[in-house]
């Protein structure tokens, strides 16, 4: 496409050349054809206006080839003069010959500015050409699709793409408004907001760029990144849309989403399953107590004594009491290994924690493992996935209960406390083993493990998970020994809400 117009201008010798040709032409032949004119004429006219009948053939070389073909029939004209006046004897007017002369070398000067200005308005031309060819052929090749709108919202142009895109052939949209290419509520509202832009200048999309709903012709809508530049041209305003189609992406990523709930719902099956054993121990204490407590009422009841109603009503009270807390294990791990909806919701943060903790430690008092929980009250509230983060917080309690297993001190420590950038640190320390050194730098990738039956996915989903609630996870070794996890969760405790 943009060959084109280069040929167009290595062209333009050639036009020239012909034009200057055809102008000596006019010049010789109208020279002939007046001298054969005047002659015919001789019998009325005499020696009278010997000149007239060259100027227009003076005057039509000028603007055709400029001042040496108008010269030349000048010169023609004089000497074609001079020949009749020495066969017919005529005297010439000098007066006539000068005024011929003097109007001949005018209009040989004005024919040479003609000339230069039809030279330049030529090449602007073919560079107007030239431009607008180039500027077509990027619309029809660049990836992205582009509209160019006036400050009305007129639609001026647009790129294949953006035909393909939105299903508009250019020709139908040229002309319409932009608003057409909008579902509502922005299809109404657009030329407020161009009007919004013009008298105040404050931009919302124009050199920002902002994820908006693209509409086809059809009426379907779809996902698309658009950025907007502006232009003048003289006292015209322009604006180009640089759109960029995102349905595919957002797929991708939804399938991505979906792919890795699945993965992380399936490690907390594997969790709970591995302390299955431990659960049932759980479970068993509550359910014994009830069974006592319940068979001591039944005796109480036998003996039939009044004096033994409070007593009575006491373990009643007591067995209800462990009913509960067996129902609650229960309720928590079902709600845990639940595939349940992937949706952040301000939670509160010790809340989710203590949870978490009770389903991640269970049997941990017969292992003899002291535990310390500290919660700064500035950390109370979080936008988080309840169950995700919940499933990082038994992964790293269930890791730091396993890796104090063989030591002879064990205590872990739980603490939520403010950091940097309102964001909130959780950290988990333990006593255990600490991390390996070759360990250390491949601790969050997949299939990660030291452990005998261990998978080694617990810490990549950790970090996927905190990494998509806009945090980030990493871990130490203790100087006294063990290691410290810790991972930051925005916060959106009152008072520390990001602007
Ligand atoms: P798995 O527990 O199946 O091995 P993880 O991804 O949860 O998978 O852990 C990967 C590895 O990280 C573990 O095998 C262990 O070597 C190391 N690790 C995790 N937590 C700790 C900890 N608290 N102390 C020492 N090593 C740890």
């Amino acid at each position: 496409m943009i060959t084109e117009p280069v040929r167009e201008t290595t062209e333009q010798p050639a036009i020239w050349d012909r034009r200057t040709a055809g102008a000596y032409a006019i010049a010789v032949c109208g020279i002939a054809a007046g001298l054969g004119a005047r002659a015919w004429l001789a019998p009325r006219l005499g020696s009278e206006a010997l000149f007239l009948l060259f100027a227009p053939v003076v005057l039509l070389a000028v603007s055709e080839g400029g001042a040496a073909p108008g010269l030349t029939a000048a010169g023609l004209g004089i000497v074609g003069v001079l020949v009749i006046r020495s066969q017919a004897g005529w005297d010439i007017d000098p007066l006539a010959l000068g005024l011929f002369v003097v109007l001949s070398i005018g209009l040989g000067a004005m024919g040479r500015r003609m000339r230069a200005k039809r030279a330049r308005l030529t090449i602007d031309d073919s560079q107007l050409r030239e431009r607008e060819a180039h500027l077509q052929s990027i619309l029809d090749t660049v990836p992205d699709a582009m509209l160019v709108v006036d400050s009305n919202g007129e639609v001026q142009s647009l790129s294949s793409t953006a035909e393909r895109l939105f299903g508009w052939p250019s020709l139908d949209l040229v002309g319409q408004n932009i608003c057409v290419l909008m579902p509502d509520p922005d299809r109404t509202a657009h030329d407020s907001y161009m009007t919004h832009y013009m008298n105040t200048g404050e931009r919302r999309i124009i050199g920002i760029g902002r994820v908006v709903a693209g509409r086809r012709r059809d009426g379907s809508t779809f996902p698309m990144h658009l950025t907007v530049g502006e232009m003048r041209v003289g006292d015209r305003r322009f604006f180009t849309g640089f759109v960029r189609d995102l349905t595919e992406r957002e797929q991708t990523e939804a399938r991505l989403r979906e792919l890795q709930s699945e993965i992380a719902h399936l490690s907390r099956l594997t969790a709970m399953g591995e302390m299955a054993s431990a659960l049932a121990h759980e479970l068993n204490q509550p359910l014994s107590a009830i069974a006592n407590y319940l068979r001591g009422s039944q005796r109480l009841l036998e003996r039939d004594d009044p004096a033994d109603r409070p007593r009575l009503s006491e373990a009643l009270g007591k067995a209800a009491g462990q009913a509960i807390r067996a129902g609650d294990v229960i309720q928590r791990l079902r709600q845990f290994v639940g595939r349940g909806e992937t949706e952040k919701r301000l939670e509160n943060l010790p809340g989710l924690i203590e949870e978490a903790s009770t389903l991640a430690l269970v049997g941990a008092n017969e292992l003899g493992i002291r535990v310390s929980k500290t919660f700064d009250p500035a950390c109370e509230t979080a936008l988080v996935d309840r169950v995700q983060i919940q499933q990082v917080v038994i992964n790293l309690l269930r890791n730091a209960v396993d890796a104090m297993r063989t030591s002879p001190h064990r205590s872990l420590g739980i603490r939520v406390a403010p950091g940097p950038d309102r964001f909130i640190v959780v950290s988990i320390s333990d006593t255990g083993s600490g991390i390996g050194e070759l360990t250390l730098p491949r601790l969050f990738d997949p299939f990660m493990t030291t452990k005998k039956d261990g998978m080694g996915v617990g810490l990549s989903i950790c970090r996927t998970i905190i990494e998509a609630h806009g945090g980030t996870i990493g871990a130490e070794n203790n100087l006294t020994g063990g290691a410290t996890f810790t991972f930051t969760l925005p916060n959106v405790s009152e008072g520390t809400t990001r602007v």
